[in-house]
C-alpha cells in the first residue's frame, strides 16, 4: 500500500521540495503549514507518518508531537522531527517528546527518504514495501500478490490492505474503529459495519487455502490475526 505522509512545515519552499521528492519516491503526501491545519488533516484521515517541523508559527512541533502522543488514536503514528537546531540536547528533547526519529536541516532528499523508509519498516510495516510471510501465507506489496504456498489468493484492494495490516500486527486485537483508522485511514465517515463486510470477504478468500481461521473474532473487542488455535468461526461472529 502506498504510504501517506503528512508534511507539517511552514516554509513553503521546503514544503514544496519535500512534497516533490516524496512523490517521486512513490509516497502520497498531504501538507499543512501549522499544527492546527495538521490536526484537521489527521481528524479526517490518519497519515502513515508525519514529518514535523520543530519551529512552527503557533503551536511548536514539539508541543504538537506531545498532543499527538497523548491521544490513543494518534499515538501510533510515527513522527520524524525536522529541525534547524543541531544541539544534542534538542535531539534528546525531541525524542523524549515522542518523535521516533530526527533529521537536521539541511538534509538531502535521499537521506530523508532513507529515514522515512527505516521508520516505516520499524513502526508501520503495513505501509512498507517489504514482503510479509506468516506460516506459508505470503504477501508481496511490490506486486500486490498474496500466495498460500504456490496458490495465488485473489483479493479486492480493501481485503488486501486489511490482510497486510493484520499480517504485520499478528496476535493483537484491534477494534473495528482502530481497523478503520489504520486500514481505511478514516474512522469518521466510514461505518463500523464496513469492517465486518470486508472481514467476511477476506475469510472467504482465504478459506480454500485453509487460512480463514487465522482471522479471528474476539467477541466484544474486535478482530485478531492469529495462527494459534482458534475457536470455530461462525458467520454470525462477524457481528461483534
Ligand atoms: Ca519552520
Amino acid at each position: 500500500m502506498t504510504a501517506t505522509i503528512l508534511i507539517v512545515e511552514d516554509e513553503a519552499a521546503i514544503q514544496e521540495l519535500i512534497t516533490y521528492n516524496l512523490q517521486q519516491a512513490g509516497y502520497e503526501t498531504v501538507g499543512a503549514d501549522n499544527a492546527e491545519k495538521a490536526m484537521a488533516v489527521i481528524k479526517a484521515a490518519l497519515p502513515d507518518l508525519i514529518l514535523l517541523d520543530w519551529m512552527l508559527p503557533g503551536m511548536s512541533g514539539i508541543e504538537f508531537a506531545r498532543v499527538l502522543r497523548r491521544d490513543d488514536r494518534t499515538r501510533p503514528i510515527p513522527i520524524i522531527m525536522l529541525t534547524a537546531r543541531t544541539q544534542e540536547l534538542d535531539k534528546v528533547a525531541g525524542l523524549e517528546m515522542g518523535a521516533d526519529d530526527y533529521i537536521t536541516k539541511p538534509f538531502s532528499p535521499r537521506e530523508l527518504i532513507a529515514r522515512i523508509n527505516a521508520v516505516l519498516r520499524r513502526l508501520a510495516p503495513e505501509a512498507s514495501d517489504e514482503a510479509v510471510e506468516v506460516d506459508g501465507l505470503r504477501l508481496e506489496p511490490v506486486n500486490h500478490r498474496v500466495m498460500a504456498g504456490d496458490k495465488e489468493i485473489e483479493l479486492g484492494p480493501t481485503e488486501y490492505r486489511l490482510l497486510h495490516f493484520m499480517m504485520t500486527h499478528t496476535e493483537r486485537v484491534y477494534s473495528r474503529s482502530q481497523l478503520l483508522d489504520r486500514v481505511w485511514g478514516d474512522h469518521v465517515f466510514v461505518e463500523e459495519r464496513t469492517v465486518d463486510v470486508h472481514i467476511r470477504r477476506l475469510r472467504k478468500a482465504l478459506q480454500p487455502a485453509g487460512k480463514d481461521e487465522w482471522i479471528q473474532t474476539v467477541r466484544g473487542a474486535g478482530y485478531r490475526f492469529s495462527v494459534l488455535a482458534a475457536p470455530p468461526i461462525k458467520d454470525s461472529d462477524a457481528a461483534i
